[in-house]
């Protein structure tokens, strides 16, 4: 290996490096020891061919495994330090549900039931334990919600639900009073405009 460390630090932001990084692709320019954003999308776009043709008997060892080893790798850091669904679906020329597909395979995000987990647990990530708004799933503040269709169940936020209802309420609030004075009056009483009989 010939590590040549950087003269200078680059003005771009670094991302942390995983430990767990897997070796880069043979046959590709190598890798920058701690990518970007930008390199990672770059190094998507060029990984994505080869690890699209990883199906199949692929021996172990053929760049196209280590392609795909090495795409999911880089697609679970970007998705960890924030990069956008858009920029991940245009580097790599994907549909958001063949990487969505990709990230429930090798457990970076939880899959459904109905998906077999893949057979290497190396990019396993911690479990959930808070909402997308960062509120903690604590006892007190989870609730269980079932799927209606497939019987999932899962985790939910009542920080978030209680939000969520009261901005329905405000809206329908602020939905009845526009309906009730159109002409900017105030509505008066419980009646709602659009309950009066027209005839
Ligand atoms: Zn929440």
């Amino acid at each position: 290996m010939t590590a040549i460390p950087r003269a200078a630090d680059s003005p771009r932001p670094r991302v942390r490096t995983r430990s767990s990084a897997p070796p880069p692709t043979p046959g590709l320019p190598t890798r920058p020891p701690a990518p970007s954003i930008e390199d990672i999308l770059a190094r998507l776009t060029l990984l994505a061919p080869l690890a699209a043709g990883n199906r199949g008997p692929v021996p172990l060892g053929d760049p196209r495994r280590v392609a795909a080893a090495e795409y999911t790798w880089l697609l679970a850091t970007a998705r960890e330090n924030g990069v956008s669904t858009a920029a991940l679906v245009q580097a790599t020329n994907s549909p958001w549900r063949t990487l969505k597909a990709r990230l429930r395979r090798h457990q970076v995000i939880p899959s459904p039931p109905s998906i077999k987990p893949y057979q290497s647990r190396q990019y396993v990530r911690p479990p959930i334990d808070h909402c997308v708004h960062q509120h903690p799933y604590t006892d007190e503040n989870t609730y269980v919600h079932i799927d209606p269709v497939t019987g999932q169940r899962r985790p939910k936020c009542k920080q978030c639900r209680a939000k969520n209802q009261a901005r329905r309420r405000q809206r329908a609030a602020a939905e009845n009073t526009k309906a009730a004075s159109p002409t900017g009056k105030a509505a008066s009483g419980t009646t709602s405009r659009l309950l009066v009989p027209t005839d």
